[in-house]
């Protein structure tokens, strides 16, 4: 698979490293064909370079809008080497093969960028360059393709490693980041044009093929919004069939997706989470949905008025109708019984989803955000703790169920705004605390939320008594801990590692609480 490198096209707006790649490549005797400006700083600096337009016989015309745009290169790039009708296509046509293509595009970006003016802007979009970049790299079999002075040294390397040729490896490597250069190019003039005729929204076709979904509004009214699709086809809220109920708005995607991705955690049995605003106000999983959703809704009644809910097993009749109950927004399930579909008929506004699969949360993804200048972009947080993983760093060792309750509650802090304190008590929340700005607010919250639902449903006791307490991160002081021993908490998993863990362990000690340390954190901002 090495190609030996013959002949090299060089056309580069950016001329950083040109030289050097020149006299490399004249080194191995490579013959090097060049546009004006290039084979101009080639040859002053004394490296033999050919004129493409000597090459062609055919002279640049309209201000080098034309220049490469010619049978006997395209031709060179693309021919394959080894099928017949194409070598004698290039006898006939007296058209020689070309091995290597360097080419760096006018600089429509840093145009823009400066300030310039639309004619200047419109001047600055290469056509000859990416027509060659995307020919080249489509016959990355035959052909490398370099956008990116940075990539010079690399393909120098090669060269001298492999008496001047080029390795199938590279030669692929290189086309994808040379189809990703073209890509973001092309977006960027789109993303100028639209906005010049003030459409935020571009119908751009993306990944997918699929046009964005352009929607009402985004988080509030006057913002405006759209959906785009990332091509992934995997089960999840972007690929959901809608089966009632009014257009989705943004908010309603986001907090489905949030409701989805939750439930989809629980593999091993029916589980419902119910939603506000990103976060859960109820989760459960039990052996069967109705009785999930039932103590998912007992953990805060309240919130819950107008919520997402989301179920990781078909959804039944029994559960429809417990659902059906009070108001909510969005349902969202893998699948639905005839029964629940006819029980959630009746409620014309309600919006059904199903997914006709669940989502694997250890499936690796990405997630991007942006910030004023820039996209953040990380791994998904697709960690996940098994009960081997756990230290258990207090003198009481933790109980069964406070085991499998624990587990359960360090799961759900995944899903939840930071700091999270999560109560769980026999496979059901019993208390969230969200986005406090200190751990033990969140811990005093979620306790304070569970005394009044107990209040309010005339129990004797909130639901933490003798629940485990889970924390998406360390305790930096112990009062995180001690005001979740105070709300009756008896276990508690967190991941350790504050400069004060002895303190904290101390602390557990002295309420008798067993504790266990994950080592690995959950933060959700
Ligand atoms: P040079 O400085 O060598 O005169 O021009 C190099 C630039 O011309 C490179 O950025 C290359 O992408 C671009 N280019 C090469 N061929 C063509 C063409 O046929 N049309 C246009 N518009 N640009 C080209």
């Amino acid at each position: 698979d090495l190609v030996r490198v013959s002949r090299a096209l060089i056309s580069v707006s950016d001329k950083t490293g040109l030289v050097e790649l020149g006299k490399a490549l004249a080194a191995h005797g490579v013959e090097i064909l060049s546009t004006g400006g290039t084979a101009k700083a080639l040859s002053e600096a004394g490296v033999p370079v050919k004129e493409v337009a000597d090459h062609t016989g055919f002279p640049e015309i309209m201000d080098g809008r034309v220049k490469t745009l010619h049978p006997a290169i395209h031709g060179g790039l693309l021919a394959l080497r080894d099928n017949p009708e194409h070598v004698a296509a290039m006898e006939k046509h007296a058209i020689a093969s070309i091995d290597l293509l360097v080419v760096n595009l006018y600089p429509f970006e840093s145009t823009l960028a400066s300030g310039a003016g639309y004619d200047d802007c419109v001047e600055n979009i290469d056509i000859g360059g990416p027509a060659m970049i995307r020919a080249a790299s489509k016959n990355h079999g035959h052909v490398a393709t370099v956008v990116d002075p940075e990539d010079y040294a690399e393909l120098i390397a090669e060269l001298d490693a492999n008496k001047g040729a080029t390795s199938y490896a590279l030669r692929r490597k290189l086309a994808a980041v040379a189809y990703a250069r073209t890509s973001a190019y092309d977006s960027a003039i789109s993303t100028w044009l639209a906005a010049e005729i003030g459409d935020t929204y571009p119908r751009r076709i993306t990944f997918s093929g699929a046009k964005p979904q352009i929607m009402r509004y985004g988080e509030n009214p006057h913002q405006s919004a759209a959906y785009y699709s990332s091509g992934d086809p995997r089960p999840g809220v972007g690929n959901a069939e809608q089966i009632q109920g009014k257009e989705l708005s943004f908010n309603n995607l986001n907090d489905t997706d949030a409701a989805f991705e939750l439930v989809a955690e629980f593999d091993e049995k029916p589980a419902i989470a119910i939603i506000k605003h990103a976060n859960p106000c109820g989760v459960a999983v039990a052996d069967d949905l109705a009785t999930a959703y039932k103590r998912a809704f007992a953990c805060d009644t309240v919130s819950a008025f107008g919520g997402i809910i989301a179920a990781n097993r078909k959804l039944d009749g029994a559960t429809a109708e417990e659902i059906s109950k009070i108001f909510t927004e969005v349902i969202i399930a893998p699948e639905a019984d005839e029964d629940a579909l006819k029980v959630l008929a009746a409620k014309k506004n309600l919006r059904l989803l199903l997914t006709h699969g669940m989502p694997d949360p250890s499936a690796a993804a990405r997630t991007v955000r942006n910030v004023a200048g820039g996209y953040l972009v990380q791994d998904k947080d697709n960690g996940r703790v098994t009960a081997a993983d756990l230290k258990v760093v207090t003198k009481r060792q933790p109980t069964e169920r406070e085991l499998a309750d624990m587990l359960m509650a360090f799961r759900v802090c995944k899903h939840v705004k930071s700091n999270a304190i999560i109560y769980v008590k026999d496979g059901a929340t019993v208390g969230i605390g969200a986005g406090q700005m200190s751990r033990v607010d969140s811990a005093r919250i979620a306790a304070s939320k569970s005394r009044d639902m107990a209040e309010a449903a005339g129990a004797s006791q909130p639901g933490t008594i003798g629940s485990v307490v889970a924390s998406d991160a360390f305790f930096p002081f112990a009062d995180g801990l001690l005001s979740a021993a105070e709300a009756g908490a008896t276990a508690v998993i967190q991941p350790g590692g504050s400069m004060r863990d002895d303190e904290v362990i101390a602390a557990a000690d002295e309420k008798g609480l067993a504790m266990v340390m994950t080592g690995m954190r959950h933060f959700r901002h």
